[in-house]
């Protein structure tokens, strides 16, 4: 069984910016108001989600880490928004903690609850004790794979691994300018929204002055658009002169989900064109609203790839609205 277990869970969970996923994902879901992310060695060594969010009593607390349980029902606007997690619910944390050393501190925002201290190592719970605590949730995941050797050794440098959780925590960020999110690695903090701005303001914190002045806004509906099933593509790209990520770096969404598509990439890339340099990326948030219809998500929920019905047409959609802002810009 515990073999089973961990072989899903090198599934679910492929490195640390997985887990960060995962448990960003849980503090935003928990209507948190903040989510504090900490990790060290680029998350192999501990990975801390701290959140203000609705908490957990103890009862709470036994039953998320047990598997298949969950305190949500899939919604129907998930299922219409096309983008939906449905067959994974209720894995993520009794997973994590059956790679890893998991501690959760929690206390629930309702009534008189104090909190809870839960510790579940290598799939067994093996203490729950009061715990002195603020109202919220954090998690601690200490030693990802440290019964797993073989994914362990899988694992990338701690730059590698550092940079794709950099990426996960930035794209909730962005999608989430209402919610203060920061990050911060090794002791230094890499970013840290304020929670209280708009995308801009997000996109200030995230990607700093340089960029974010120069951040090109694109808006682009209806006739707009040449024909394709998106009906309407908005957010900011950055300026070429800007492009100096040597990584993509590309923070896309469909219907507000966080999401990575080949058609939406290709369409971006195509509208800066020569622009671009051989190992310039663009900084981007863009958002795109799409019948749910015309979104397949069964491509890799776990990654949120999506692919679309008609590629070819989103592809043009996005190339079209990126390339009129820039050429709105003379660019
Ligand atoms: P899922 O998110 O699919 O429900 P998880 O394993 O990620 O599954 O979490 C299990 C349950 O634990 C959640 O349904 C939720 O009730 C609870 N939970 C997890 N993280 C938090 C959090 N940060 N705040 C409040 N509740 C949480
Ligand atoms: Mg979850």
């Amino acid at each position: 069984e515990d073999t089973v277990a961990r072989i899903a869970a090198g599934e679910v969970v492929e490195r640390p910016a997985s887990a960060v996923k995962e448990l960003v994902e849980n503090s935003l879901d928990a209507d948190a108001s903040r989510v504090e992310v900490t990790v060290e060695e680029g998350g192999t060594e501990l990975i801390r989600v701290a959140d203000d969010g609705r908490g957990m009593t103890e009862a709470d607390l036994r039953a998320a880490v047990r598997q298949h349980t969950t305190s949500k029902i899939a919604d129907l606007e998930d299922l219409e928004s096309g983008v939906s997690t449905l067959g994974f619910r209720g894995e993520a944390l009794h997973t994590i903690g059956s790679v890893s050393r998991l501690t959760i501190r929690s206390r629930p925002r309702d009534g008189s609850g104090a909190g809870t201290e839960l510790v579940y190592e290598g799939g067994d719970v093996t203490s729950v004790e009061p715990a002195g605590c603020p109202v919220g949730t954090v998690v601690e995941v200490e030693d990802l794979f440290y019964n797993t050797p073989a994914r362990r050794k899988f694992l990338k440098t701690t730059a590698t691994e550092f940079a794709h959780v950099n990426r996960v925590v930035t794209r909730y960020a962005l999608a989430n300018p209402d919610v203060a999110v920061s990050l911060t690695h090794d002791g230094r903090e890499v970013f840290a929204t304020t929670g209280q701005g708009d995308l801009q303001a997000a996109v200030l914190a995230v990607y700093g002055r340089e960029v974010a002045s120069s951040m090109i806004p694109v808006e682009a509906d209806g006739d707009d658009l040449p024909p394709g099933p998106v009906d309407s593509v908005s957010g900011l790209v950055s300026h070429p002169e800007t492009n100096r990520s040597s990584r993509e770096y590309l923070a896309t969404y469909v219907n507000d989900r966080a999401v990575t598509a080949d058609a939406i990439r290709e369409g971006i890339m195509g509208a800066y064109g020569t622009q671009l340099g051989s190992d310039r990326y663009p900084f981007v948030a863009l958002f795109l609203e799409v019948p749910g219809d015309a979104v397949d998500v069964n491509v890799h929920p776990r990654k949120r790839e999506v692919r679309f019905d008609d590629d070819d047409a989103v592809r043009r959609q996005v190339d079209a609205a990126v390339e009129s802002a820039l050429l709105e810009h003379g660019l």
